[in-house]
């Protein structure tokens, strides 16, 4: 199997080739502009001394100042970085976002280590990635494995050493910190925008219409309530220890899960991840991990739609099949956007230490996902690509223009 940073330069590669780009270009758009890996030491609550390797990369500035989450995992790498980085470039380039792309984090297994264990390494990561973040440098988000939580405290380890308080060097933080209203389900909300848009372009009416969700985090669990809301029904849903079926709505399951810690509601029926992804739904959504639709699963598939939540869920491999089969891909730099959109308006709030009400926030989202909606859409159309090929025309294509008119240097 590809690696993410294979998958991910093969992408930008074919986006060079349809819109007819240089070598030069792509010498220029395929190389991290920053990379920084440190050291992270931490001191366990039990006295022990653990070393771990954190990453920050940011991966282009040309369009302003680099943007994207800080992910706890163990298997994160430099090069998964990089691949991660570079998707958060063109997404906020699809999106017109005024910002480059970034993707930071810990090899660590967060659900191992204690509040005080996750503060202490959270704030020395940040305190070794200091001189090169900032609200005009690079500014950090919740990813995988950390929240708001995590955003408080690379807030206050920034603002000490600044000597006064910076609200704009991170995202995703806690309102009362300088936070955005809507924030925090904004990523499930743009998925369920996304998923909407695209059954009616398939002519599927959306209510009634049915839901599967791999992942049931910041994200799929977000999605599933916006969906809800909307009046879909979401017949399942999984973590990472297997999915389950035959729940009333979404509130009771999630109540049992956060009161229980796994999804084994009384009076549902278990399901494994693969039956889930092959379930007879109108919409699926992988929103947990990278290559959860691969050549081996992907012609099971009877969904309609496919809504990527997560990050790179889909290989090239599984891709191929899901295009050949006709199943529309929402890919993920348009589908999760939402997460980034807002955080770039909570950065402009902090800015301007002026807040928007909920209202606002919403429907500003809404209204940039559905232009970038309908831009990927008509580029897919017209230039007969898939709507992952075109996503990627349209974001790298704006890098591109931008290097161009900024020239080079010296
Ligand atoms: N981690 C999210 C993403 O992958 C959000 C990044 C951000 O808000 O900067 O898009």
């Amino acid at each position: 199997m590809e690696s993410a940073l294979e998958t991910a330069r093969a992408q930008l590669r074919r986006a060079v080739e349809l819109l007819e780009l240089t070598e030069n270009d792509w010498q220029t758009l395929s190389t991290p502009r920053r990379i920084l890996e440190v050291a992270v030491p931490l001191r366990r609550d039990n006295g022990n001394v653990e070393m771990y390797k954190g990453f920050r990369v940011q991966y282009s500035t040309t369009r302003g100042p680099s943007k994207g989450g800080v992910r706890f995992h163990p298997t994160i790498d430099m090069d998964e970085t990089v691949a991660l980085a570079m998707l958060m470039t063109w997404k906020c380039a699809l999106t017109n976002l005024p910002y480059g792309g970034a993707k930071g984090g810990i090899a660590v297994d967060a659900h191992t280590l204690s509040l005080a264990e996750n503060e202490r390494l959270t704030r020395r990561y940040t305190s070794e990635i200091l001189p090169i973040i900032g609200p005009e440098r690079d500014i950090p988000a919740p990813d995988v494995g950390t929240d708001e939580r995590n955003m408080a405290w690379m807030m206050d380890t920034y603002s000490v050493n600044a000597g006064f308080a910076v609200p704009g060097v991170v995202t995703g933080k806690p309102i009362v910190l300088g936070g955005s209203l809507g924030r925090t389900s904004a990523t499930g909300d743009g998925v369920a925008i996304s998923a909407i848009e695209a059954l009616l372009v398939k002519g599927i009416d959306p209510k009634g219409a049915t839901v599967a969700i791999q992942g049931f985090g910041k994200v799929g669990y977000w999605a599933a309530i916006a969906l809800e809301n909307l009046g879909l029904k979401i017949v399942a849903v999984s973590d990472v220890n297997g999915g389950v079926t035959g729940f009333k709505n979404v509130n009771e399951l999630w109540n049992h899960f956060l009161a229980n810690n796994n999804l084994n509601l009384p009076g549902t029926d278990k399901l494994t991840q693969e039956e889930l992804i092959h379930l007879d739904v109108d919409v699926l959504i992988p929103a947990a991990l990278a290559d959860a639709i691969t050549e081996k699963n992907a012609s099971g598939i009877r969904a309609k739609v496919i809504v990527e939540g997560a990050n790179a869920p889909t290989t090239p491999g599984g891709d191929a099949i899901l295009n050949a089969n006709h199943i529309l891909v929402v890919p993920d730099i348009l589908a999760n956007s939402g997460g980034v959109i807002v955080s770039y308006f909570e950065w402009v709030q902090d800015k301007q230490n002026y807040f928007w009400t909920a209202d606002e926030v919403k429907s500003n989202l809404n209204e940039i996902m559905m232009r970038s909606f309908r831009e990927v859409e008509e580029m897919a159309r017209t230039k007969k690509v898939s709507w992952r090929e075109a996503a990627h025309m349209i974001g790298v294509a704006r890098v591109a223009e931008a290097h161009r008119l900024r020239g080079l240097y010296p």
